[in-house]
């Protein structure tokens, strides 16, 4: 017999034949790498490891990345991951600039953010909504020499990210900004900026346009740098528009469409900014793991003891569950399908395991947590950001809340 009834209804057996032997065109896992990814993180673990380790309490102390720093992060072909050969680019995928974040990050979370907002908010924006006169002008630049940057909060406008308040006003062929952002990562370093600013503050969101701004635009100046708790050596900054003209031809996708540059840029960075927070806590763990081994207490490697192993099991469970949400979140995005939800999930979680991942560092370097000679109060200073940027803990559990209730 190859149905089984409920009394009412007959249903059709399910085959398992084919299912139950692995053939090609099976899933693969998600941590499954191709031969390139794998490449690329040896590539990066490497430069992580040799170059960008030696200065990282250095860059912490000083709030700066050396320029050679960045030099180098060009010539390794990570600032510029998806632009296309044809523009200088790497031509790769956006899972390589997430594995990217990953590595630096596991080294310096801030150096990860540098990264992340070149790759996954500007140059992913520009690739996006760029006409072709704009790409020919910023992306040969962008993936050889020039930093970016990506400006929409202000002092008023956090959260409500469209109660922006900076005007453009169109005088001839050229619109006139007005008005200040504030909390600009890269600011320090970029010579372009993605500015955020409305054309019509009674059209609320569909006033907000995007503008491409050069450094050196009269009217524009970098402002204040912020004195941070964590990941220092990134810059974040004021900026100042005064009456800073900026061409029409400036102007990315369409005039009142802004919001869609801005939704589109912050939904795809925020994986990047995930990744950023994983890779932190793979750090924090590696760090956690050669001190116990290490750290001899009651005439035994700190690591012996049962208490502190299954607080390591822990965080390496919790560390594997983030890079399966953030893998797939990422894949999701490379094959064009949904990923809102996801991306949310991913943001809230890997926030919270980062942070939990150094503050279980910091103990168990116990005395040693907590003084600067030894990595780990870096890493539990650097893991708050997560919570805040590219949209707060509770902004995600927004959006996650809105789908599971529609
Ligand atoms: C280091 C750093 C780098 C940054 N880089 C950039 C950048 O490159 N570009 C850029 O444009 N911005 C950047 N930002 C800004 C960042 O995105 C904002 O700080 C963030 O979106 C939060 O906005 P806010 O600071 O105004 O906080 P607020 O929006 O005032 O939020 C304060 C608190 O209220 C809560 N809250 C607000 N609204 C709600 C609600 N509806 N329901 C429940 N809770 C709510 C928040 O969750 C938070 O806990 C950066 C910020 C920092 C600190």
């Amino acid at each position: 017999m190859n149905v089984c009834g409920n009394g009412w209804r007959e249903w059709p057996m399910i085959t398992f034949g084919r299912m139950a032997t692995p053939h090609a065109d099976a899933v693969p896992s998600l941590t499954q790498l191709t031969e390139d990814e794998q490449l690329l993180r040896i590539s990066v673990r490497e430069f992580s490891t040799g170059r960008i380790r030696p200065l990282v309490r250095e860059m912490d102390e000083h709030a700066k990345f050396p320029r050679a720093l960045i030099d180098d992060l060009f010539g390794l072909g990570v600032m510029g991951i998806e632009i296309p050969e044809s523009y200088g680019g790497s031509g790769g995928t956006f899972f390589h600039s997430v594995l990217v974040v990953e590595e630096l990050s596991r080294v310096d979370p801030s150096v990860g953010v540098l990264v992340d907002v070149q790759n996954t908010l500007v140059i992913n924006a520009l690739l996006r909504w760029g006409n072709s006169d704009i790409k020919q002008r910023t992306l040969p630049k962008l993936a050889s020499k020039s930093v970016g940057a990506y400006a929409l909060s202000e002092a008023v406008s956090g959260s409500d990210a469209f109660a922006l308040q900076t005007r453009a006003g169109l005088d001839g062929d050229h619109y006139v900004l007005q008005g200040r952002k504030l909390w600009i990562t890269n600011a320090n370093e970029a010579d372009f900026f993605i500015v955020f600013a409305t054309i019509s503050p009674e059209a609320g969101y569909k006033g907000i346009t995007a503008f491409l701004v050069e450094r050196g635009t009269p009217g524009f100046a970098v402002g204040k740098k912020e004195d941070k708790l964590g990941i220092r050596a990134s810059s974040t900054c004021e900026l100042v528009f005064d009456q800073c003209r900026v061409p029409a031809a400036n102007v990315i996708g369409e005039v009142g469409k802004g919001y869609k540059v801005a939704l589109a840029a912050l939904n795809e960075g925020r994986i990047g900014l995930d990744e950023q927070m994983l890779g932190l806590a793979i750090g924090a763990l590696d760090h956690a793991v050669k001190y116990t081994k290490e750290r001899k207490q009651f005439g035994r490697n700190i690591a012996d003891f049962q208490g502190v192993q299954f607080q390591l099991a822990r965080t390496a469970t919790e560390i594997e569950a983030a890079r399966l949400l953030i893998y797939n979140a990422a894949r999701l995005r490379d094959q064009g399908k949904p990923f809102l939800t996801e991306a949310a999930m991913c943001k809230i979680f890997s926030s919270e395991v980062a942070e939990r991942a150094a503050s279980l560092a910091v103990n168990l370097f116990g005395g040693n947590g907590f003084v600067k000679e030894y990595p780990v109060e870096k890493l539990y200073r650097d893991a708050k950001i997560g919570q805040i940027y590219e949209g707060t803990s509770n902004l995600q559990l927004q959006t996650i809340a809105k789908q599971i209730l529609s």
